[in-house]
């Protein structure tokens, strides 16, 4: 970690309006986040039960427990209304997932969070670019992780950024980053590594390297002809499929949305392997994002408090269409007809 990892940064915080911090990838950024909120063994975090594993293996890497919530059947990110239902005196924090580059009711996350004194650790990692009421995500609000794997709207190769303006959580951040290392970061930055140091809290192994970072720099450069693209291949999915009504999209608006994944809620009657399946045959790769973390072994009883009732209605429905930049308009209307004659509504 040295000039690039430095310049990647700079160019995030531009992006942001606020300091950025890199890492390995966004796991790594989300755990960072909450050891630097100081969450720990015994605490509890609000977290919606459909997202990417990830989100739930920060929490408990930190010794903390996932409190399972629900979603919001529009948005499908989480719903302040449930999650409070789920608050204990144990609750610390709460972690909205920002499900396919949309972010749900995220006023309403923090008026929640401010009234129980919450802190809020974003996991943004499918909403980078993404604004919300014309304000970029990561710009406002307390603490925005991003991941910059090979799939999400930019890539580092892996990587991610945690991005805030709580400068006594970001120095515990850029210290845990480097195995607790004080001020390594600000000394690699002006090369002067020294090897007399102290180390008095818990780090990892977390820093980005160079290398990727000067991938990150040269996609952040490219963002706007990227996120175009992005949008307007959801667009075009939208175009042809929005005029079924037994199929449910997710309603964003692509001016303020840039979409990391396009999910489709395929109707009651639809088998989903069959579909997959179908797809599969002609060549067309789908996903599943998520199987609830809740009905995962190891997070177990994480949905105290409450029945999960919109992600357990979801739960078979959702699938994900290929969305990737180097698609073309022609490409997503074969998918999107292929899929049409795979659930025969056509
Ligand atoms: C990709 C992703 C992450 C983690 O990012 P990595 O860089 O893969 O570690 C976290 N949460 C969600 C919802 C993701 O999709």
């Amino acid at each position: 970690m040295g000039e690039e990892v430095q310049l990647f940064e700079q160019k995030l915080s531009e992006f942001f309006g606020r300091p950025a911090i890199c890492v390995v990838n966004g796991t790594a950024a989300l755990h960072l986040a909450l050891q630097a909120c100081e969450i720990g063994i015994g605490d509890e975090v609000l977290v919606p039960s459909i997202t990417y594993v990830s989100s739930y293996q920060s929490i408990t890497a930190t010794g903390a427990k996932p409190i399972s919530c629900d979603i919001s059947s529009d948005s499908l990110c989480i719903d302040p209304v449930d999650a409070e239902k789920r608050l204990t005196e144990k609750t610390k924090a709460i972690m909205p997932v920002h499900y396919s580059g949309g972010v749900g009711d995220l006023d309403g996350v923090y008026e929640f969070a401010q009234r129980h004194n919450l802190r809020v650790v974003e996991d943004a990692a499918h909403a980078f670019g993404t604004t919300y009421k014309s304000r970029k995500i990561g710009s406002f609000g307390d603490i925005a992780c991003f991941s910059f794997d090979g799939i999400k709207n930019i890539t580092s190769g892996e990587g991610g950024c945690i991005v805030s303006d709580d400068l006594e959580f970001l120095n515990l951040v850029r210290d845990a980053r480097l195995l607790g290392v004080e001020k390594d970061s600000e000394k690699r930055y002006t090369d002067q590594r020294s090897w007399a140091f102290d180390v008095k809290r818990q780090g990892w192994r977390y820093h980005m390297s160079n290398i990727m970072a000067a991938i990150g720099i040269e996609q952040l450069a490219r963002f706007d002809e990227i996120s175009q693209k992005r949008r307007s291949l959801a667009k075009r999915y939208v175009e042809i499929l929005s005029s079924f009504p037994s199929l449910r999209l997710i309603n964003h608006d692509y001016t303020e949305v840039v979409p990391h994944i396009f999910v489709v809620q395929i109707p009651k009657n639809c088998h989903r392997e069959r579909i997959i399946k179908f797809l599969k045959d002609r060549n067309i790769q789908t996903g599943i994002h998520y199987l609830p973390n809740h009905q995962l072994s190891f997070f177990e009883h994480s949905d105290i408090n409450g029945e999960l009732d919109v992600t357990n209605d979801r739960n078979q429905k959702l699938l994900t269409l290929p969305l990737h930049e180097d698609l073309n308009l022609e490409e997503v209307k074969y998918i999107a007809q292929s899929f049409l004659e795979a659930i025969e509504i056509r």
